[in-house]
């Protein structure tokens, strides 16, 4: 029996995830030996056909084109695991998912006639079941790796849906928000950057997207008391996330 496939696939994103696993050098070596990287374009040219054990999805979904793709993609993949805000949340990309794309389609484009895209940006699930989801814009290096390595050898990933606070208190970082009055959404942000952002005295932005239940009610006027504005706080949840935080929003 050969190495199990590995592919890796692209839809409407910055390529920063894609870049993130790039970015594991060493430990690449060490998993192209475990496993086959059958596509990866953004490393190689070379393309292997499916059927694949693992497909890590990158990307939203904007046009009938990637509707059509990424159904293409779940029938050829055992396990489809989505990697970044675009693929989980549709990215900043579904900004458009609450205006009127026509319209900033014939601001940004010249010839907006030649544009071919959906009313929206969707993440994978909304098309297809995925396996996993990978949070964060981009990605941590760390889960990718400990995603993968739980796949080879058949056990369970382990994504824990806490918040990023668990993740200081774990770490032993002192509160940005509470001891300095930095403005922070890590009560009500998913874990699994291992509070980078507070770790070096920075507010979390949310990059990870919503945890579980996130208490958005209680945090905002915290953010507000904080010295955000109260349309800093409609910004602050209209970035990667947009789509999720506004379904999850329970300020509104
Ligand atoms: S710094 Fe932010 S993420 Fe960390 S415990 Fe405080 S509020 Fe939570
Ligand atoms: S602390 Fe927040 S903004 Fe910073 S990397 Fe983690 S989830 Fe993203």
């Amino acid at each position: 029996m050969g190495a199990p496939t590995l592919a890796v696939w692209k839809f409407a994103s910055c390529d920063g995830c894609q870049l993130t696993v790039l970015d594991c050098e060493d430990e690449l070596l060490t998993l192209a030996d475990q496993m086959q990287i059958a596509t990866f374009l953004e490393a190689s040219s070379a393309v292997v056909d499916g059927p694949y054990d693992v497909s890590l999805v990158e990307g939203s979904i904007t046009t009938t084109a990637d509707e059509r793709r990424i159904r293409e993609i779940r029938e050829q993949s055992k396990v489809l695991v989505t990697i970044g805000a675009c693929a989980t949340a549709g990215g900043v990309q579904a900004l458009r998912n609450f205006a009127d794309v026509g319209e900033f389609a014939s601001v940004v484009y010249a010839k907006p006639e030649y544009i071919d895209t959906l009313a929206t940006s969707t993440p994978a699930s909304a098309h297809v079941k995925v396996d996993y989801q990978l949070q964060g814009c981009p990605i941590d290096r760390g889960q990718l790796l400990d995603t993968l390595a739980a796949l080879l050898v058949g056990r369970k990933p382990w994504l824990p849906a806490k918040t990023v606070c668990a993740e200081c208190k774990l770490r032993g970082v002192t509160c940005v928000l509470v001891a300095d009055g930095i403005p922070c959404l890590g009560p009500v942000t998913h874990a699994g950057c291992g509070a980078l952002c507070p770790r070096h005295r920075r507010g979390c932005y949310g990059c990870f997207g919503p945890a579980a239940t996130p208490n958005t009610a209680a945090l905002i006027p915290v953010l507000r008391h904080d010295g955000m504005s109260s349309g800093d706080v409609d910004r602050v949840f209209a970035t990667f996330n947009v789509a999720n935080f506004a379904t999850e929003r329970n300020d509104q």
